[in-house]
């Protein structure tokens, strides 16, 4: 059987790459091939960006409630889809059924609040700036903007950009990740049925070459990255020096904050989908959990360690786990489950007490599979190799602090400021919190505190390497400029 060739699609055409080879595109829980993505080169990738350009120069003037217009059937196109786009993602990715459903309704929500963008898109008009004379701000699109996205949520977070660059009068460039391929070129199937015209929407498939071309292209005016901050570094410099916008939300380690006074059943249940969701590889799972004070630390390493066992690890395409709530999948591919062992080890020889081991585990009919079982250490210390670095696993450290100043301060000292919760039932601890720690997105009493779409989504410190976050009323700012009029009119 021959295996199938991902494609690219520019100016409304599917195509075959340009390409400098192929990756394999794998089933991270059985190891089957299901495909082969192209590395495009840099024609291709400029092919894309002359196609983007061309059909910026009519969309933009488009009226803005036409723009919108292909969105509103896009959404339920989707939805109408939904299962089999949620099968591809699971197949390509490992995540379960239902976090990749959750995933896509998240999509869902960008793409309804950029629908808004009549009323988001308005500037300002300031009547009597002077005598005589009148203020105005028009919020202009730019041209064209790229998007380059990371492995673990191939559906939802091109839509964190997508449908507001696409509504604001941009035109608009994904390059999906070279891991997982297939979910976004389904996707654009969808796209290509809305009546977008040709280069509004294109794909490229690729690596690094491709976004190194977008950044040196200068009909690029602006790229959003998601991925390691390792990336986000290196692309936010790029474009800087190449006086270019961006956005960059990079890596996390994210801290869930166990206060004495918290309702432990419903704490513990909470923790486990946060720390074991798509396997630790979310950029909002809890990496690390804080226990404040000797009882708290106590029960929560007692209870967290018990329930972290009852984790089913599975292929989450087994139709026997199909409906189960916490299911957890593998890790995404063979060099990343490597990485993840040899922090495992880290922790040992560091000093910490490997609580729960999860690295021999097998699932029977899935020996090809990337799994690891859910992975406790206690007695962890900040500085640890296993507290600094993202591990992007099921690997949960579990640290002690005495008092919440204490639990705050481990939070800040850290490099990374994703996002942070606290369980506590009470309002002046939240408020401490909340005020307190230096990441983008806090909890209280919520495991993973991602924001909805009309909210901006975004962190602190080294987990992104740019002013506005993406999603929300905020990103129009990244999608528009301001153009200043003042203006006056003599007497006839
Ligand atoms: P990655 O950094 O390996 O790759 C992300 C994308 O960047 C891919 O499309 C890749 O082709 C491209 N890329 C890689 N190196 C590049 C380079 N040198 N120049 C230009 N482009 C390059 O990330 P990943 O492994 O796909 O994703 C996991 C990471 O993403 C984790 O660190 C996770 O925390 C982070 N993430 C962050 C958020 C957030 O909102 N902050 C959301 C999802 C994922």
């Amino acid at each position: 059987m021959s295996i199938k060739i991902v494609k690219n699609y520019i100016n409304g055409q599917w195509r075959e790459a340009e390409n400098s080879g192929y990756l394999d595109v794998e089933n991270p829980s059985t190891g089957e091939i299901l495909a082969k993505t192209p590395l495009s080169t840099p024609a291709e990738a400029n092919r894309a960006v002359e196609a983007a350009y061309e059909a910026y120069q009519s969309w933009r003037n488009l009226p803005v409630a036409r723009r919108v217009k292909p969105l509103y059937k896009l959404v339920d196109l989707l939805r109408q889809n939904e299962d089999k786009i949620v099968r591809v993602l699971v197949s390509e990715m490992g995540k379960s059924i239902p976090d990749a459903a959750a995933e896509m309704k998240r999509a869902y929500e960008n793409i309804e609040v950029a629908c808004g963008m009549p009323v988001l898109q308005q500037g300002d008009k300031l009547i009597g700036a002077s005598f005589g004379i009148d203020g105005e701000v028009m919020r202009l699109p730019l041209g064209v903007f790229a998007m380059v996205a990371p492995f673990n949520f191939p559906a939802m977070v091109p839509f964190w950009f997508l449908p507001y660059a696409l509504a604001t009068g941009n035109t608009f460039i994904v390059k999906a990740s070279e891991r997982v391929p297939l979910t976004m070129e389904l996707i654009t199937e969808y796209i290509g049925q809305c009546g977008f015209p040709p280069g509004v929407f294109n794909l490229v498939n690729g690596d690094k070459i491709a976004v190194e071309t977008f950044i040196d292209n200068p009909k690029v005016k602006g790229v959003s990255v998601v991925g390691s901050s390792k990336t986000c570094k290196i692309i936010a410099e790029k474009c800087a020096g190449a006086n270019k916008r961006f956005q960059a939300m990079g890596s996390a380690k994210n801290h869930l904050v166990a206060m004495p006074d918290a309702n432990i059943k419903e704490m513990i249940r909470n923790m486990i989908t946060s720390c074991y969701g798509c396997a630790g590889q979310r950029c909002m799972a809890a990496s690390a959990i804080v226990a404040v004070g000797d009882e708290m630390y106590k029960k929560v390493c007692e209870k967290f360690v018990n329930a972290s066992k009852e984790v089913i690890v599975a292929n989450p395409l087994d139709p026997q786990v199909a409906d189960e709530p916490m299911v957890m999948g593998p890790v995404i591919s063979a060099e990343r489950k490597k990485f993840i062992l040899e922090m495992i080890e880290r922790g040992i020889k560091e000093g910490a007490t490997l609580a729960l081991d999860g690295r021999d585990l097998v699932v029977p009919g899935c020996e090809k599979g990337h799994f690891i079982g859910p992975t406790v250490f206690t007695d962890v210390k900040p500085g640890m190799e296993i507290h600094k670095t993202e591990i992007f696993g099921p690997v949960e450290v579990i640290l002690k602090a005495d008092t919440i100043d204490e639990a705050i301060n481990i939070i800040n000292e850290h490099q990374y400021g994703n996002g942070a919760s606290i369980y506590t039932q009470s309002g002046y601890w939240a408020r401490k919190f909340k005020l307190e720690t230096e990441c983008g997105m806090i909890g209280i009493n919520i495991g993973i505190p991602a924001p909805v779409a009309s909210l901006p989504f975004g962190g602190m410190k080294i987990s992104q390497y740019s002013d506005i976050k993406a999603q929300g009323k905020a990103i129009i700012n990244f999608f528009t400029e301001d153009k200043i009029i003042t203006e006056r009119y003599w007497p006839e």
